[in-house]
């Protein structure tokens, strides 16, 4: 019997990971997406669809389909997902890597605003300019509601559910995304702050280099703490030397 290893996934690596591991014939890889996107990119090998039913449901998930490895390759803001894996993994001895990309680091030229939430990013934002580019994904924008009077542009891969702030236009896309498209959203909308969740990887990051050369202030959402103690790797390459070690 092949080995199964459970990836828990919605992001870049999450799909990289499952595309290196399919090629071991010795690895059964089912990927697994919470199904909040409606054309999700779709990785190799098995893919199931949905919540498991808090941490209790994961567990059995895991027992049932035999699972010997766990990767937990969530958003870095994926707070719930995390936990349960945490405490699923502890209830069954499955062991659990978390699979996360470092954040961003600034460099010369950043006017970086660090906030701890959404909330805290919505009561930075009157102080800071009056057009405001949210790129923090389609969930959480009732945060930014009460704020009438000033205009976002809000950027998402499927469309943002009521409640919304009333001056808004939503942008749907998702990356990678370029330097010279960022740059010419900036200021086809004449942004003059970025919003953005501390995510981390390459494929968002031009937006923060556009804003850096417009002189823009970029208010960061600092990511929650992941659950302590956990086997961590950064990238896909060291959740495969992680599944190796195991197998030896
Ligand atoms: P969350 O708040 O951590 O999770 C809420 C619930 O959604 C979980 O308790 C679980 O339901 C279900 N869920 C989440 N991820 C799942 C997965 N990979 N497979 C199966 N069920 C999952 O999650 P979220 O922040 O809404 O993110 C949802 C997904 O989008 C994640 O997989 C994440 O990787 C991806 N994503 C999130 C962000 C972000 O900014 N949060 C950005 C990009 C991509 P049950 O309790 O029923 O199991």
């Amino acid at each position: 019997m092949p080995r199964h290893v459970l990836i828990l996934g919605g992001t870049t690596e999450a799909r990289q990971l499952a595309g290196e591991l399919v090629a071991d014939p010795d690895l059964r890889v089912t990927s697994s997406l919470a199904g909040r996107v409606a054309e999700p990119r779709l990785p190799a090998g098995e893919v199931r669809i949905g919540g498991f039913g808090g941490p209790v449901g994961l567990a059995d998930w895991l027992r049932e389909h035999r699972v010997d490895a766990l990767v937990d390759a969530t958003h870095p803001f994926a707070e719930g997902i995390s936990r349960n894996a945490a405490a699923a993994a502890a209830d069954t001895g499955v062991p659990l890597l978390a699979l996360r990309r470092p954040g961003w680091a600034p460099v010369a030229g950043d006017d970086w605003r660090p906030v701890g939430s959404l909330a805290e990013a919505a009561a930075a934002l009157p102080a800071l300019g009056r057009r405001i580019f949210l790129t923090t994904g389609r969930q959480g924008l009732s945060h930014f509601a009460c704020l009438r009077e000033l205009f976002f542009l809000a950027r998402s891969v499927d469309a943002p559910e009521p409640p919304l702030p009333p001056r808004l236009a939503v942008l749907l896309d998702r990356g990678p995304f370029t330097l010279d498209g960022e740059r010419a959203v900036l200021r086809e909308h004449r942004i003059d702050v970025l919003v953005t969740k501390d995510s981390g990887g390459a494929a968002t990051a031009p937006k923060l280099a556009a804003a850096r050369e417009l002189g823009l202030p970029v208010v960061l959402v600092r990511r929650p703490e992941p659950p302590a103690g956990l086997p961590t790797a950064p990238d896909p390459a060291g959740a495969v030397a992680w599944l190796a070690q195991l197998r030896r």
